[in-house]
């Protein structure tokens, strides 16, 4: 296939991931309504922290093929492709908010001039392609979908932390078109973009089975994450048993498998949490009662509050204590702290008293400091985050906090107590040295 231009509207963790990873053969032009981002990715920087893409975003910019602008027009001029890649976050009541879609709907409305394929990929309610962005589109353009320009909805499943990594080797690509000349296009792309892919796992179905397709996985993975907590609060009251090993021998069985079954601080992110509030929204407005999805994100919600209660029943009054609060980022590989447990935990340790909070991160802690300002301290070095502090909390789990040791806590801390909300310790090697609470482990009271 020869090199086709792509251009992909929202430049963010989804956006500019696929237009780096596609630059290595394709022409690829982002659009951000963003100038900061417009520039630094003109300038070869990627925007935020994600593991291989500075590289990525380095050789697209020196070998010409990819390229940043906000000016739509000229980014739509000769585009075969149009990715819609930009956010879908959560209404206060928890439904979806499509503010930023309709907006890039008609942004490419009035910009298209030629037959492209429009490619949905922010994640979005079953209907809203067809209904909404096909609709802004046609409107906007005076043009037909199906005749003058192709429709599609493509949900995208990379990890952030390991995104360019689940771009490059996706286990599935799912295309939502009912429209063949779409589908022949979308499967050309992907064909020549992975040859080494089965076609087993290159499917195709209508847009709305595409839509629940992306909804449905997230619910399933945050079922499983919400499933080992509340196994490990269970094994918090059984003496001898821990969570690690029980959710080893449950993971074993092929059908269950040993993945999203670390049970900890609870799933946070810019995805699970929004993604499970909108369908319980999208449920109740077609009369169908969510019944998982809401004890999901209850028994998410209590991981926060067990994480803070054992730092209370451990220190009591917080007023007068140093606590470390390991972690920011809403796990390891990222700067992102959307809806992070880490945020969660720190807010409400505030609000019962805490006046001396330091949290640590390697890369997340300017983003932080724009949620907390000066309430609190920060440091990317986790040797000085435990140094003189009553308590250390784990909340994520990098691998710069797996290498600090039982003598490390023990011979920094004013008070050697450690919470393992992560599961990143073995407690044989704490025992006598260090007081260490973990998620999951029974806790003698
Ligand atoms: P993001 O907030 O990181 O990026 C969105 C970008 O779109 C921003 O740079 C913003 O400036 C830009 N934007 C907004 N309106 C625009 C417009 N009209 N024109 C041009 N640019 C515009 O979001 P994200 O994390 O990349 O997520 C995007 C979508 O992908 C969401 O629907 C999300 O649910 C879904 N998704 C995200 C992930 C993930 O891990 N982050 C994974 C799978 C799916």
């Amino acid at each position: 296939m020869s090199e086709r231009n792509i251009a992909i509207i929202g430049a963010g963790y989804v956006g500019l991931v696929a237009a780096a990873c596609f630059a290595k053969k394709h022409n690829v032009v982002c659009v951000d309504i963003d100038e900061g981002k417009v520039e630094l990715i003109n300038n070869a920087k990627a925007p935020f922290y994600e593991p291989g893409l500075d590289e990525l975003i380095k050789s697209g910019i020196k070998s010409g093929k990819l390229r940043a602008t906000n000016d739509i027009n000229g980014a739509l001029e000769s585009a075969e492709f149009i990715f819609i890649s930009v956010g879908t976050p959560s209404k206060d009541n928890g439904e979806i908010d499509l503010s930023y879609v309709k907006s890039a709907a008609h942004d490419i409305g009035k910009a298209l001039r030629k037959y492209a394929v429009v490619v949905q990929r922010s994640t979005v309610v079953p209907g809203t392609t067809r209904n909404v962005v096909k609709k802004i589109i046609e409107e906007q353009s005076g043009r037909k979908a199906g005749k003058d320009f192709g429709i599609a909805f493509v949900p995208e499943f990379l990890r952030e932390g390991n995104a360019v990594h689940d771009f490059m080797e996706p286990d599935r690509v799912v295309i939502g078109a009912d429209d063949d000349r779409v589908t022949d296009n979308l499967l050309e792309l992907y064909r020549d973009f992975y040859p080494k892919m089965p076609d087993s796992t290159l499917v195709t179905m209508s847009i709305e089975s595409a839509e629940l397709v992306k909804y449905a996985s997230n619910l399933f993975l945050a079922t499983k994450i919400s499933f080992a907590n509340e196994v490990a609060e269970l094994a918090e009251k059984i003496p001898n048993v821990d969570i690690v090993d029980v959710m080893r021998g449950v993971g074993l069985d092929k059908r269950i498998g040993p993945s999203y079954l670390g049970a900890g601080a609870g799933f946070g992110g810019s995805c699970f949490p929004k993604d499970l509030n909108a369908i319980v929204h999208f449920a109740r407005k077609i009369d169908v009662p969510p019944f998982i999805t809401e004890a999901v994100l209850k028994r998410n919600r209590r991981q926060i509050e067990r994480i803070v209660s054992f730092v209370v029943d451990q220190l009591g009054k917080l007023d007068d204590k140093r606590i470390a609060v390991l972690g920011l980022s809403f796990k390891p590989g990222t700067s992102d702290t959307r809806e992070s447990p880490a945020l969660k935990i720190i807010n409400e340790l505030m609000r019962l008293g805490a006046k001396d909070i330091i949290a640590c991160d390697p890369k997340a802690v300017d983003e932080a400091k724009r949620v907390f300002g000066e309430s609190i301290k920060y440091t990317e070095d986790p040797f000085e985050a435990i140094k003189n502090a009553d308590c250390a909390v784990v909340v994520t789990d990098w691998d710069e906090f797996k290498n600090i040791s039982p003598d490390d806590f023990a011979g920094l801390m004013r008070n050697p107590l450690v919470i393992d909300g992560r599961r990143i310790y073995q407690p044989e090697k704490f025992e006598g040295k260090v007081k260490l609470i973990c998620v999951g482990r029974y806790i003698q009271r």
